[in-house]
């Protein structure tokens, strides 16, 4: 029996491998594409987000609307300091990274295709995000 089940296992990885690598480029790279890890730490009743240059280069907005967005959702005021988001009050990492999760799904990901190559445009005062790999687009969440 183990012996069979090792041969299955060989079988799918080598499946698996074959279906990846027929994948076009494009493809596989929006299945890399992840958010980093974010990095914070708390300090004088501050949460300061580290890597946030990182973030928002991943990201591909423009970090006052990133800003905006976690100002709102955790109902604070922050600012950019030295390349990094200072909020005021002290949150833990989970909850920012939940919020930076929606964050993505909501603003950065396409609802359609699932990639990332997407614009956030402002249209008679609503937000809409546009797709630029499917040319799929909708109205998101007020930021
Ligand atoms: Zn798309």
């Amino acid at each position: 029996m183990g012996k069979e089940k090792t041969v299955i296992g060989l079988d799918y990885n080598a499946m698996l491998e074959r279906a990846i690598s027929s994948l076009p480029e494009e493809l596989r790279k929006a299945e890399e594409w992840a958010l980093p890890p974010i990095e914070i730490i708390h300090e004088g009743g501050r949460t300061t987000i580290v890597n946030w240059k990182n973030i928002i280069s991943v990201l591909n907005r423009d970090e006052k609307i990133v800003l905006r967005f976690l100002e709102h959702r955790l109902g604070t005021v922050g600012w950019i300091q030295k390349g990094r988001a200072v909020i005021q009050g002290v949150y833990k990492k989970s909850r920012i990274n939940k919020l930076m999760e929606f964050f993505v799904k909501e603003y950065v990901i396409c609802d359609v295709c699932g990639r990332p190559h997407t614009k956030l445009i402002k249209e008679k005062g609503q937000w809409i995000k546009k797709c630029e790999a499917c040319g799929a687009w909708r109205v998101v969440e007020r930021i």
